[in-house]
């Protein structure tokens, strides 16, 4: 791998990646327009490209991607959804991760301090 000076400006390097983030975005957004397997692979590109160039995921998409087998969560078949203790968990049908979303149990239970015992 030869590094030669300056190939291209950062500017534009990341200008590129962000075009190609919201490019997949919006595939991961309407799923239902695209094959099942473009949005898929949307998905993982949408990881590589992140990665890559070390940008944020789009606050869109954030929960429709699994953070470790990179699967689209853009259908219900792929994931499971359960409200437990006022956490939104998500859990990967793919590959059993889950992924907790919300203050957590804790901040649940001050919230509610009068409320019931749970
Ligand atoms: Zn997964």
């Amino acid at each position: 791998m030869g590094r030669r000076k300056q190939r291209r400006s950062r500017l534009q390097r990341e200008q590129k990646a962000q075009r190609a983030q919201s490019h997949l975005t919006t595939i991961l957004l309407h799923p239902l327009e695209h094959p099942r397997d473009v949005v898929e692979s949307a998905a993982v590109h949408l990881s590589k490209v992140s990665q890559r160039h070390r940008l944020p995921l789009p606050s869109l998409v954030r929960s429709r991607v699994c953070r470790k087998c990179w699967g689209s969560h853009s259908f219900t078949a792929q994931f499971r959804v359960r409200i437990k203790a006022g956490q939104r968990i998500h859990t990967c049908l793919h590959c059993g991760y889950i992924r907790r979303y919300g203050a957590g149990p804790k901040a649940h239970r001050i919230a509610r301090i009068n409320g019931r015992s749970d």
